[in-house]
């Protein structure tokens, strides 16, 4: 089941891939619906925010009526940074689910942990490497094809 979530936020990176911005997608799923979907997209929307994960919270509670989200879970293909993870306690969600480790800004055990800290939290649980390999191949891909458009560049002044 979970992979079938994940399976969608992967296809809301793909998009984000698409306009040039870095594949990260995610989903809101509540009682098993789908109920707001997101991709990366801080470069077009002139936004540092606008991460996937922001951009579905923000659908899901436009949707619920409710800055709060509790009984929701976040699919991301990535694991959230410290803006996203503070979101997310924020809206009470019930979990977090996301795929590929982010070593440089992950807030979920690769950097720090903020979903351990007692003083914090207490909303929002957390699990990670759901699909990780095929959302790891995916940012593979895009920043070598972004490496490679960068080679050419020179060359084709
Ligand atoms: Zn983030």
């Amino acid at each position: 089941m979970s992979d079938r979530y994940m399976g969608l936020a992967l296809e809301q990176a793909r998009l984000a891939w698409a306009e040039g911005e870095v594949p990260v997608g995610a989903v809101v799923v509540k009682d098993g619906e789908v109920i707001a979907t997101g991709y990366n997209q801080p470069i077009g929307r002139h936004d540092p925010t606008a991460h996937a994960e922001i951009v579905a919270l923000r659908a899901a509670a436009d949707k619920l009526g409710n800055y709060r989200l509790p009984g929701c879970e976040l699919y991301v293909t990535l694991e959230p940074c410290i803006m996203c993870s503070g979101a997310m306690m924020h809206a009470r969600l019930a979990r977090v689910i996301y795929a590929a480790v982010d070593p440089k800004t992950g807030a979920c055990g690769s950097v720090l942990n903020l979903f351990d800290q007692e003083r914090l939290n207490h909303h929002t649980e957390v699990q990670g490497g759901v699909m990780a390999d095929e959302a790891s191949s995916l940012l593979r891909a895009f920043f070598a094809e972004r490496r490679a458009a960068a080679r050419k560049l020179p060359a084709s002044s």
